[in-house]
């Protein structure tokens, strides 16, 4: 599967890693919206949130605890963040390996998602 964030996962195309586990992995968007700027993805490939099941759906709640942390250390959990999953073509999804965009670090425009 011609899929970038699986080669990415797989250490085919670079990035900057900012977490792993046996689940998740996460790194820096290469064109970055705002100061803080990570993609939360699933190491399993699944295209977006519509294909997300009950078989597939805990790695869901691990991203989550991930950003939790993620915020934390990345010193945004006071100040706000947001957290976005773009679905599809209404919404600008380009890549289509569900991710999730954490985003901070500066007062965040609505437009920005
Ligand atoms: P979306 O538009 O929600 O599908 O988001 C895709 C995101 O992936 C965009 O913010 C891109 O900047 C980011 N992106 C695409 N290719 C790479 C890459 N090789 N490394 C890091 N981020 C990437
Ligand atoms: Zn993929």
């Amino acid at each position: 599967m011609d899929c970038i964030f699986c080669k990415i996962i797989k250490g085919e195309i670079p990035s900057k890693k900012v977490y792993e586990d046996e689940l998740v992995y996460a790194f820096n968007d290469i064109n970055p919206m705002a100061p803080v700027h990570v993609l939360i993805i699933p190491k399993q490939h699944i295209s977006s949130v519509n294909e997300v099941t009950p078989e597939n759906s805990a790695v869901i709640s691990r991203i989550y605890e991930v950003a939790a942390k993620l915020a934390s250390e990345l010193g945004i959990a006071e100040s706000g963040y947001r957290i976005v999953s773009n679905t599809g073509a209404d919404s600008g999804q380009t890549v289509f390996h569900l991710h999730f965009h954490l985003l901070g670090g500066t007062k965040l425009r609505f437009e920005m998602c």
